[in-house]
């Protein structure tokens, strides 16, 4: 099959979050079962062009209609460590990708409606005509709603699209001016509800809610997730669109790159362990502890590596650091927020722990530095308030870090309590709590710490069963081709 990905995101050359590392993941994962994949991503000015090979211009001048003028585009093509990648730069006043950062404008909707346009224009006059278009998130979420109500009219009748929801809460409402812009025009016919009129702002189009109403396929990326975005607040209003669609909707685990996260053969990391002989991490352990400037001391280490988003439970966060402490454990957190609120609050406790030598905030986006933390830790907490899938829970587990995290999402999908699970001993791969408060993350870490110190032979066989867990993209990418095999056929 012929598959192209329309992204925001691609690790490791724009990444964010999650969503880079699953673009990557998936692509990869694809092409090993045979098929064809290309990447079609904004040329950004602030990528890490490193990971970029043979980056050369294939179409000049490519223009995109764009209100009642054109946007002329010069499209690149590069080799993302095998990935073919397509990058699309505009030229236009506006510098869509020319900002220095990968978002957080005021014209966002612009920027990322243009794109989806300039892709799809791309695809056309190029004569590209895949089997299916896998867009992702509220970004390229306009996309299916193009290729239906435009594309498939002028050449593209045979793709079909498939979207995948990563996260809920950014779901792109916009108002009218974004349809006369890309050419889709009629606010009364988009603006219906039952198409992609906003269900509480009725003044405004929801891109997210289009993907879900034209795509002939919607995922998001844990089943847990596809059940609690239909049943609960977490599907930010989208609950009852989704329901109605739900003969095309469900969860499909997201995978981990296990060539990228390989504790056998890590760069990243100074020694090398599998599950069968782990004794390397313990001096992984004391290389970080090295470069965090901890001290050496009898006592486990507990990470944070991830976005400080309010959606991460932020506040659980900075208790999870002092109560490391008090429990007479190291911590290591690796994180930053765009919010700048946000990133001044851990700044300060940084400061304020600055002289403990059992603690080091790095405050900041550091790829490599998160191999070593991942590598070198004891444990990690996940204290999400909402998680579609997590992939920081999976990677500690492929390195043998013993997972601490919420009941919610992907997390319950992929991590089951020592004490509690119903599953047998060898399957059990960490520490779960439930709710939101200071006491229930108190209660799992005491556990983990507990057992560290306690039953060190345990918490070892505990870190070997996580280890053992394939959530590599072998059985994701068997869900995803039996997906873009159902909606080609259809
Ligand atoms: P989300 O997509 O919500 O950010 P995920 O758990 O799905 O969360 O994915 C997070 C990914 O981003 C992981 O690969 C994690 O290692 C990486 N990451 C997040 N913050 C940082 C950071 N500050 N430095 C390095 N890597 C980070």
């Amino acid at each position: 099959m012929y598959i192209v990905m329309i992204a925001s995101e691609c690790a490791p050359v724009a990444k964010v979050g999650g969503l880079g590392d699953v673009v990557f993941g998936l692509t990869r994962e694809l092409e090993i079962r045979g098929h064809s994949v290309e990447i079609i991503l904004p040329k950004y000015d602030c990528m890490r062009y490193d990971h970029i090979w043979g980056l050369q211009k294939c179409y000049e001048n490519l223009l995109v209609p764009w209100f009642n003028y054109h946007i002329s585009c010069t499209v690149w093509f590069g080799f993302v460590h095998g990935r073919k990648c397509f990058f699309i730069e505009p030229h236009s006043p506006e510098n869509f990708f020319n900002r220095g950062a990968y978002y957080g404008f005021p014209d966002e909707h612009v920027r990322f409606a243009f794109f989806s346009k300039a892709a799809l224009e791309f695809m056309l006059k190029s004569g590209k005509r895949p089997d299916v278009i896998h867009t992702h998130d509220w970004q390229t979420a306009l996309v299916p709603v193009m290729l239906y109500e435009i594309y498939q009219h002028i050449g593209m009748w045979h793709s079909r699209a498939c979207h995948t929801i990563h996260n809920f809460k950014h779901q792109g409402i916009a108002g009218a001016n974004i349809l006369w812009l890309t050419g889709l025009g009629r606010p009364e016919y988009y603006f219906q509800r039952d198409r992609m009129g906003d269900d509480f702002n009725h003044s405004a189009i929801n891109f997210m809610k289009g993907a879900v109403v034209y795509a002939n396929f919607v995922t998001t990326v844990s089943p847990s997730h596809a059940w609690e975005v239909r049943h609960s607040d977490w599907g930010y209003g989208l609950g009852h669109v989704l329901h109605q669609h739900q003969s095309h909707f469900g969860g499909i685990l997201n995978g981990l790159d296990y060539d990228m996260w390989n504790p056998e053969s890590d760069p990243h990391i100074p020694y090398h362990y599998s599950a069968g002989d782990i004794s390397n991490k313990y001096k992984t352990k004391e290389a970080l502890r090295q470069r965090m400037l901890l001290r050496d001391a009898y006592k486990p280490i507990v990470a944070y590596v991830g976005r400080l988003d309010p959606q991460k439970g932020v506040p659980l966060i900075r208790h999870a650091i002092f109560h490391a402490l008090h429990r007479n454990a190291q911590f290591v957190l690796l994180g930053s927020s765009p919010e700048s609120g946000i990133n001044a609050d851990f700044w300060a406790i940084k400061h304020h722990l600055n002289d403990n030598p059992d603690c080091h905030l790095e405050i900041g986006y550091n790829e490599e530095l998160a191999h070593l933390i991942y590598a070198g830790a004891d444990m990690l907490v996940v204290p999400s308030l909402f998680e579609p899938c997590g992939l920081t829970q999976m990677i500690a587990l492929r390195y043998g870090t013993v997972p601490i995290v919420r009941a919610v999402g992907g997390l319950i999908d992929t991590v089951f309590d020592w004490d509690f699970s119903e599953r047998p001993r060898q399957e059990r791969n960490g520490f779960v709590f439930h709710q939101t408060d200071n006491l229930a993350i108190e209660s799992a870490m005491d556990r983990a710490i507990g057992l560290w110190f306690n039953e060190p032979e345990q918490f070892h066989e505990l870190a070997i069963n996580g280890m053992r867990y394939d959530y590599s993209w072998n059985q994701p990418g068997k869900d995803y081709v039996n997906i873009y095999e159902y909606i080609r056929d259809k």
